[in-house]
């Protein structure tokens, strides 16, 4: 891929680490969960509080909502901006939170750790300008039609504006198929592992639009390497004022993290066995090494 300077693998190897209150993302494995839409105080402390429960570490929730219908909710703006700050003073979860346009991308960064750039605004260049100037670590979200080449020169955007601060995420490409609601494409996870020096996370909710498809997905984004994921959970999926049926109850996500865990720590122990093999194997070289040069003689 061409002119990928910024965001190109470096040459050194070393890999981005985003750090955000003592959270080290691309290196500790973060989960970013929360509604999709901020609707009330009461909704969004409920939830924040039962995501941090079940071991979320960051919370989402959108104040601004890039509706298909103009006639659909919105988000509640500032108010829904004062609400997350206030969540996390009492739960302690940095906030991540969409911008739309450019107008809000300073102050909406007041509020924000980190400002997410989502799928319809990924090849909006004036957004990523603004937000690359903001300092703020962004979260990019890869455009619904968008190749690698194409996501990672947005990347390049921001970054060419001096903010190292970006975490891509992967929320589904359209395709042919009508049963999910977006094709989740986990292929994207070792590719951009391979091209970029970026974090990469998945996003399971957009990603398949389907209850029931949320939590092996966030298994195999772990299985392919994903460095953190993005959930929606409501406290009362039932009464969502957007994304309906791909919020997950507390509950439900307390048994993904659980199963997520548990993947986790088994792909450790592999991780840990293929290292010890390694180590064998050179240590077995190189005393055949010696051998050869008559050491052994
Ligand atoms: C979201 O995360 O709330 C969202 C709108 O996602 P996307 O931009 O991936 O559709
Ligand atoms: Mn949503």
């Amino acid at each position: 891929m061409k002119n990928l300077k910024l965001t190109g693998v470096k040459e050194d190897g070393l890999r981005t680490v985003v750090e955000i209150s003592g959270l080290k993302l691309g290196q500790d494995f973060v989960v970013i969960a929360g509604p999709c839409a901020v609707e009330s105080e009461d909704q969004l402390m409920r939830t924040a509080v039962a995501v941090k429960e079940a071991g979320a570490t960051m919370l989402r929730g959108g104040a601004f909502k890039p509706r298909t219908s103009p006639y659909a909710f919105q988000g509640l703006g500032l108010k829904g901006l004062k609400i997350l700050d206030k969540a996390r003073r009492e739960t302690g979860l940095p906030i991540v939170t969409e911008v739309i346009d450019t107008r809000d991308v300073s102050w909406v960064g007041e509020y924000a750790d980190i400002l997410q750039i989502g799928a319809r605004n990924m090849q909006n260049y004036s957004l990523l300008r603004e937000a690359g100037k903001s300092g703020r670590p962004v979260l990019l979200k890869r455009g619904m039609y968008s190749t690698l080449e194409e996501w990672l020169n947005c990347a390049e955007y921001i970054l060419a504006e001096g903010n190292p601060g970006i975490i891509l995420c992967e929320r589904g490409i359209r395709s042919f198929e009508t049963f999910t609601r977006n094709t989740l494409d986990l292929n994207i996870v070792p590719a951009v592992k391979g091209l970029s020096h970026l974090p990469i996370f998945v996003d399971p909710s957009h990603g398949t639009g389907v209850l029931r498809l949320i939590e092996p997905m966030s298994m195999a984004a772990v299985a392919a390497g994903a460095d953190g994921l993005e959930v929606e959970v409501h406290i009362d999926p039932s009464s969502a004022l957007s994304d309906k049926d791909q919020q997950l109850s507390p509950l439900a996500f307390a048994r993904l993290m659980r199963k997520v865990s548990a993947l986790r720590d088994a792909l450790a122990a592999i991780e840990a066995d293929e290292a010890n093999r390694g180590e064998a194997r050179e240590a077995i070289a190189a005393v055949m090494d010696g051998k050869d040069k008559g050491e052994w003689a």
